[in-house]
């Protein structure tokens, strides 16, 4: 397991060619409640790009099937280098030859509560994430109540599956295709629309 931190996300890219947010040395942490993103990205491959603002950043994992409200289905995500806060607002397309090359959408977006306690004392999303096992509830447009992350043995790869709450569905809500911040789809973006 490599560590996934934010000078990796500086190395990776170039500021001067992508519109992507660079990362701020200091970055402010807000007193409010954190908050996640959930970017579609139309890459090379289509992919789902989960950020959870934890400890001034935002750690990052791609779900190459994104997420699922079904708790049944549990869904890969790998971990991926950590991103700025800044970049939760970020919709727009990475030029071609770039890294990530193509669009990305703020699928959805909201803040989010730390759930995970062990006899009955909450901990801190930094060790939950050193530990392997997350436990949140979202407060997104689209994804609301408990999620699970669960790291896989030795690696960057996790579960990230819905608990069973009153917002669990076997509705797909993929289906639910547009921009938690522009309404906008992902084709929309990619032509430019405004
Ligand atoms: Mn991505």
């Amino acid at each position: 397991m490599t560590k996934k931190t934010i000078k990796e996300y500086e190395q990776k890219r170039n500021f001067t060619k992508t519109p992507e947010p660079a990362a701020k040395k200091k970055i402010a942490t807000k007193s409010t409640a954190p908050i996640f993103v959930m970017q579609e990205h139309h890459a090379s491959h289509v992919h789902w790009d989960l950020r959870l603002e934890i400890d001034g950043v935002m750690p990052s994992w791609a779900l190459p099937k994104g997420p699922s409200t079904d708790p049944k289905i549990k869904r890969l995500a790998v971990r991926t280098e950590d991103h700025p806060i800044s970049y939760a607002n970020f919709e727009g397309i990475i030029p071609e030859g770039e890294y990530g090359a193509g669009t990305v959408m703020v699928w959805d977006i909201g803040t989010y509560e730390n759930i995970h306690t062990k006899d009955g004392i909450l901990i801190p999303m930094e060790q939950s994430l050193k530990e392997g096992r997350i436990e949140v509830v979202l407060h997104g447009q689209k994804l609301r109540g408990a999620y699970i992350m669960i790291r896989l043995k030795d690696g960057d790869n996790w579960l990230f599956f819905k608990k069973t709450d009153e917002y669990a569905s076997v509705q797909n809500i993929l289906a639910e295709n547009k921009s938690a911040l522009t309404q906008r789809t992902i084709e929309q973006i990619t032509r430019g629309k405004k």
